[in-house]
């Protein structure tokens, strides 16, 4: 399983339709400082079912709909596909390719779909809840954020990998237990 293309529309600055198609293995974006590489992270957070506008970067959740610019007008919806290649069957589902696809509109409301069928967020986060992708599953290691991780004390960056590995949770949970 990976992830084969991102397409975004009307997402942030990617005001037409914009696809980039993804190889197995590491994939990198460059481009000049504004460019809109850091907006390509949130469009995958986005489509796995963030709801957190901060996590996002923004004030609102509406910021993720592309704002205008000088020289043209703002739109009324949001729109990232992803795709996934499934040809290894280890997504729960009877398709070798699975795109997931979130949309907003400017009065919040919002919709889901899976291959172009529309679904609840809560049928994403079931197919993707033991694929090692999906809400809290992947880890984005946000932009300054590396830094702090090469350069924390050992105690400090264990924390991380915690988090990452998704122990950091349990331990606060018996921390609490164990003060009561
Ligand atoms: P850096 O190298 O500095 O990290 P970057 O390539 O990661 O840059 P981004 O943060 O992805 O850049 O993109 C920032 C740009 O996206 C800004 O120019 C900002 O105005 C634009 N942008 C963000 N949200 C919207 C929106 N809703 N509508 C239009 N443009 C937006
Ligand atoms: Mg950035």
């Amino acid at each position: 399983m990976h992830l084969k293309s991102l397409t975004l529309k009307g997402f942030k600055s990617f005001a037409s339709a914009t696809t980039l198609r993804l190889e197995p293995g590491i994939t990198c974006v460059v481009g000049p400082n504004g460019s809109g590489k850091s907006n390509v992270v949130d469009a995958i957070s986005w489509v796995l079912g963030e709801q957190g506008a901060k996590a996002l970067r923004g004030g609102k959740m509406e910021d993720v709909i592309f704002a205008g610019t000088s020289g043209r007008a703002p739109l009324g919806r949001a729109e990232v596909t992803l795709t996934i290649d499934n040809s290894d069957a280890a997504l729960p589902i009877d398709y070798s390719e699975v795109s997931i696809t979130r949309r907003m509109f400017r009065d919040g409301a919002g919709e889901y779909e899976i291959n172009g069928s529309s679904c609840r967020l809560l049928d994403i986060q079931e197919l993707l809840s033991d694929s090692g992708i999906g809400r809290e599953m992947h880890v984005i290691v946000g932009q300054g954020q590396l830094d702090s991780v090469l350069q924390s004390k050992p105690e400090d960056r264990r924390a991380y990998i915690e988090e990452a590995a998704g122990v950091l949770k349990h331990r606060k949970r018996k921390e609490k237990a164990l003060r009561k």
